[in-house]
């Protein structure tokens, strides 16, 4: 792509608007445009990360046996009724009237819809468990939407669902997306850690949220240090197994401040490894029995015995996790950010020097690219006539991992190639292309 055709709406300075890091940054890059309070229109560059978070969280659920379906935004009201939080959930819910007048609403999250459908086709528990998922956008009416796409209205997320036939199995499949998270966020680059959350409107005694560390962080979270040593990296998805880790993880104290209490902080954890901070909530799990299985009467024939189904929900927040890479990966002191390669918008770009009435820097960038191309690396190409200088500062916003700088003294065996916060390397065009793959297959 090249940069003058690409639409990448830069601006000159830091918009006043935003408080936080991540939403200065999605605004000066163009990544997100505002169209409304807490709703955003998403531009190429900020696009092309979310669909890349989109899909390792797609692949992550596929890999714990979870089964992708899509739901409507717009629920009916009749569902949020049965299950009683029509009412409960107040002025958060978006409430619609379509023509008939029949009441609806965009949905804020789907236990009620998931549920129906669910009730509607499993009559017996040997097809148990069922795991669903899907990735849609939500409707949140936020007190106070802030932070860009952090504390939005409408949002992306992957919601799944699971239904057991027991408090054991449902424990079970908690488990595994406690797994699948772990390694969904491990693949972005992300030390989540799993905290003891509260359950909230959803109900529910058992939950965890995934919380990722950062001064700007809304959740105020109170940890034993020791927790960022545990392993997750020999987890299989047998029971006993992952039972094991999440024994492992609730070793340490580990809570939000919901669930913080003074004494035990202070009896469970030795000073030295004391830790009050802050973080981003980028995942939150639960498990809430019948909560809604009983009140909806979703069901499953067990021996002749009908018994309601045991749920548990999980979700990711697919499109603030492009701000939470931002607020953990940006570089505050020297105003550089770098992408984890896994989310990264390009792979790598190509940054000529390129002066008036000769075009020799720009014809060697477009052969690179055409090979960079066949290997099916997908790079950017600064066209522009700008210096060098406001070039690198450009990219250093942009946050693609490489650059290749094609100026005066280019030599095909030793081409100026840098990863960034690393020394600049020269080397072939073949090393290059065998760093880049490389750092992509990790
Ligand atoms: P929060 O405490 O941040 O409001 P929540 O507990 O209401 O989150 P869930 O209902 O568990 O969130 O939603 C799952 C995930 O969706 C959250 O972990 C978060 O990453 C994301 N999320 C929730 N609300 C928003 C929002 N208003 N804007 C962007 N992402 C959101
Ligand atoms: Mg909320």
């Amino acid at each position: 792509m090249y940069f003058s055709k690409s639409f990448i709406p830069i601006l000159k300075n830091n918009p006043t608007e935003a408080k936080i890091k991540s939403h200065q940054l999605m605004l000066r890059t163009g990544m997100i445009k505002q169209s409304s309070t807490g709703i955003y229109s998403w531009l190429p560059l900020g696009f092309k990360v979310m669909k890349k978070i989109e899909q390792i969280v797609r692949e992550e659920q596929n890999r714990v046996g979870v089964q992708e379906i899509l739901m409507p935004t717009i629920q009916s009201s009749e569902i949020w009724k049965e299950s009683g939080r029509y009412d409960d959930y107040g002025e958060e819910m978006l409430r619609i009237k379509d023509r008939q007048n029949r009441e609806m609403l965009y949905g804020p999250t789907n236990e009620e819809l998931v549920t129906e459908i669910f009730r509607s086709s499993v009559k017996s528990y040997k097809s148990l468990p069922q795991l669903l998922y899907h990735i849609q956008w939500k409707f949140r009416d936020e007190l106070r939407p802030r932070f860009g796409i952090m504390r939005c209205r409408e949002f992306y997320m992957k919601d799944a669902y699971s239904f057991d036939i027991s408090d054991e199995e449902a424990l079970y499949s908690y488990n595994k997306f406690f797994l699948s998270y772990l390694n969904t966020f491990k693949r972005m680059d992300l030390s989540a850690i799993p905290m003891a959350a509260d359950t909230g409107p959803i109900g529910g005694n058992l939950s965890h949220e995934f919380i990722i560390l950062a001064d700007t962080g809304e959740s105020k979270i109170f940890t034993d240090k020791r927790i960022f040593e545990v392993d997750s990296s020999k987890t299989t998805i047998d029971k006993n197994s992952l039972t094991k880790l999440r024994e492992n993880f609730e070793n340490y104290y580990s809570v939000t401040d919901e669930k913080f209490n003074k004494n035990e902080f202070e009896r469970n954890v030795p000073e030295e490894y004391r830790l009050k901070t802050k973080g981003i909530e980028v995942g939150h799990i639960f498990y809430f029995g019948d909560k809604y299985s009983k009140p909806m009467n979703a069901s499953v024939d067990y021996n002749g015995k009908k018994e309601f189904v045991k749920m548990g929900s999980y979700g990711v927040g697919v499109s603030r996790l492009v701000g939470a890479i931002i607020e953990a990966k940006y570089d505050d002191k020297n105003e550089i950010m770098k992408w984890p390669m896994s989310v990264s918008p390009y792979d790598c770009c190509i940054i000529p020097i390129i002066n008036k009435n000769d075009n020799s820097n720009l014809e060697k960038a477009t052969n690179i690219l055409n090979i960079l191309k066949k290997h099916n690396l997908d790079v950017l190409i600064d066209d522009t006539d700008e210096n060098i200088s406001s070039k690198i500062k450009k990219f250093n916003l942009l946050g693609i991992p490489f650059q290749i700088i094609i100026g005066k003294n280019f030599n095909e065996q030793k081409i100026e190639f840098k990863e960034v916060f690393k020394d600049t390397l020269f080397i072939s065009l073949d090393e290059i292309i065998k760093t880049i793959k490389n750092k992509k297959s990790n």
